[in-house]
């Protein structure tokens, strides 16, 4: 079968891609490729809001002056510059799309403050940002023409002018894509390629992200020879809801902030042990401290009470945590919830410029699938969104800035699946998938010691040789691809933890506590490039 051609590829429909896709289909010809239906993603997930200056008295200086203590040291000042300066035009884009942001009058914004955030600077809609965003945005493309919507569409590969043996400079010629409709894999061609694919929350068996953040864009875009950087900063929620039939459900730190008490199971406070500001410590602090509990008494969660508020004030501060609870048999007016801390945001990825350019030619990563410099070595609240949208503006704007809409791409050869056979042994990929979850969870979590990293970088390269091999023999399916994505992003976290010899922002080891000097970032650089 002939490959289907376009002028630009985006994979993945989250906030970054959507967002791309919208500035470019007015004179590209757009294929938005995602793995499940449109609106499953991160986006669609995000409670808070997004950060921008616009309060009177709030300065663009001090949103990066907070940004820059968050990261630690090492973020990079221009993209901190750009995504920051960037912010307040990205929000009136979404007013126009008709997002419906939450104000304090007609006309006026209501701006809500966050942790790490020295002025009131979040823009949301109620504690249901994302959900808001990401439903005005599908409606504005779906009513797009020129952008070609393609659920059910799962990246395999990208497609590179070396793999292809052809001379010349390296360049991204398209992708690979498995089709779960039809079975079947297509073949994409474009002298542009997006890569929006999020995070990689679902390399650990406990986090609050959904089950596409399996890291498929870090991996494609590190087997297509781009280097990838600052894996190792993790950003671990401290508290989501420990329940056999609650995935993924977080448990506010205004719980916390509201007089919330961590308790062990015998009913015992811990946070005082660990940190004088107890349970209002910092959100790093608090999942340390729950997996020093959880870890030296072999507990499978610890508690969060907040029984001691009335029920009215439960009511009405928690509406979403008691609801939720409830339907789960939890009275939290009467007893603690249980929780764990659950992998939350990959800070790292693939090493972009300013406008999302990747080291491949014709090939951009926006969006937490992105490594453009903004977050250092831990996360400010509520910046991702904003800079999924302002990288997608730059990357669009590089694209449409093409002369001539790019170099001609050659022919490509479609896939090739003739000596494989179907998969008789299914058992293989789930057994592999939930022992990889958990022993990045127990060895690579929010405590690292250089024994337990060896020890994950052990267990990663017999996973690898066998999912290799599955890989080479096998039909694929999408369990199949996202396991050896996550299994290649695994060993990209551990080579990156093994690397940084101190502790830094996200990344904590026992044998290496302090702060060295300076601070620079981890920089992987792939075997074929
Ligand atoms: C519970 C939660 C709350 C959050 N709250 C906030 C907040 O308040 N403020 C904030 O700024 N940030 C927040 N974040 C972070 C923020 O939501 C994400 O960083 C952001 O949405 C990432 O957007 P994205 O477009 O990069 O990825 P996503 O929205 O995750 O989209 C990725 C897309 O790629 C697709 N995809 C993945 N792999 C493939 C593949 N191989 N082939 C095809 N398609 C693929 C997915 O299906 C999906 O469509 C929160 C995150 C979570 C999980």
């Amino acid at each position: 079968m002939q490959s289907q051609d376009f002028d630009v590829l985006i994979i993945g429909s989250g906030l970054a891609g959507l967002s791309a896709a919208l500035h470019l289909a007015p004179t590209h010809r757009v294929a938005v490729l995602t793995k499940r239906g449109l609106a499953d993603g991160a986006s669609g997930w995000a409670q808070g809001g997004i950060a921008a200056v616009l309060a009177e008295g709030d300065t663009f200086d001090a949103h990066v002056q907070d940004t820059l203590v968050a990261g630690a040291g090492l973020c990079d000042l221009a993209a901190t510059r750009a995504v920051v300066e960037g912010a307040p035009q990205a929000i009136r884009w979404l007013q126009t799309l008709g997002v419906p942001f939450s104000e304090e009058e007609a006309g006026r914004l209501h701006l809500t403050r966050e942790g790490g955030h020295g002025a009131r600077r979040i823009v949301h809609a109620t504690d249901a940002t994302g959900a808001a965003v990401q439903r005005t945005l599908l409606e504005t493309v779906r009513a797009t023409p020129n952008v070609t919507l393609l659920e059910q569409h799962t990246l395999v590969d990208l497609i590179t002018a070396r793999k292809l043996g052809l001379p010349g400079p390296q360049r991204c010629l398209g992708l690979y894509a498995f089709d779960e409709t039809t079975d079947t894999v297509h073949t994409f061609r474009a002298p542009h390629t997006v890569l929006a694919t999020g995070g990689a929350g679902k390399v650990y068996l406990y986090t609050s992200n959904p089950d596409t953040a399996t890291g498929d864009g870090i991996a494609a875009a590190w087997r297509a020879g781009c280097r990838v950087q600052n894996m190792e900063f993790i950003q671990f929620h401290p508290t989501c809801l420990y329940h056999p039939q609650a995935k993924s459900f977080l448990i506010s730190e205004a719980v916390r902030g509201e007089g919330g008490r961590l308790l062990r199971p015998d009913g015992t406070r811990f946070m005082p042990e660990h940190d004088e500001r107890a349970e209002l410590a910092p959100r790093d602090v608090v999942a340390r401290a729950i997996d020093y509990e959880m870890k030296t008494h072999g507990l499978d969660c610890v508690h969060l009470d907040i029984s001691h508020q009335s029920p009215e004030f439960l009511q009405a501060h928690f509406p979403t945590i008691l609801a939720r609870c409830a339907e789960l048999g939890i009275d939290i007016t009467r007893e603690p919830i249980p929780v764990v801390p659950a992998a939350h945001y990959t800070c790292g990825g693939v090493l972009t410029d300013l406008a999302g350019r990747t080291d491949l030619a014709g090939l951009y990563a926006i969006g937490e699938t992105a490594c453009t410099g903004l977050h250092g070595a831990n996360r400010l609240a509520s910046n991702s969104l904003v800079e999924c949208m302002v990288f997608a503006r730059a990357a669009a704007d590089a694209i449409l800035a093409v002369p001539g809409g790019g170099a001609a791409v050659p022919d490509l050869p479609a896939w090739d699946d003739s000596r494989v056979t179907d998969a008789d042994e299914r058992v293989v990929i789930s057994h592999n998938w939930d022992e990889l979850r958990r022993f990045m969870w127990d060895y690579v979590g929010i405590v690292r010691t250089d024994k337990r990293l060896e020890r994950a970088a052990h267990r990663i390269a017999l996973l690898q040789a066998e999912i290799g091999e599955f890989y080479a023999n096998f039909h694929v399916c999408r369990d199949l691809l996202e396991l050896r994505n996550l299994v290649q992003v695994a060993e990209l976290i551990v080579r990156s933890a093994q690397q940084r010899r101190e502790s830094r922002g996200l990344h904590y080891s026992r044998d290496w506590p302090a702060m060295a000097a300076p601070a620079a970032p981890t920089l992987l650089v792939p075997p074929v490039r």
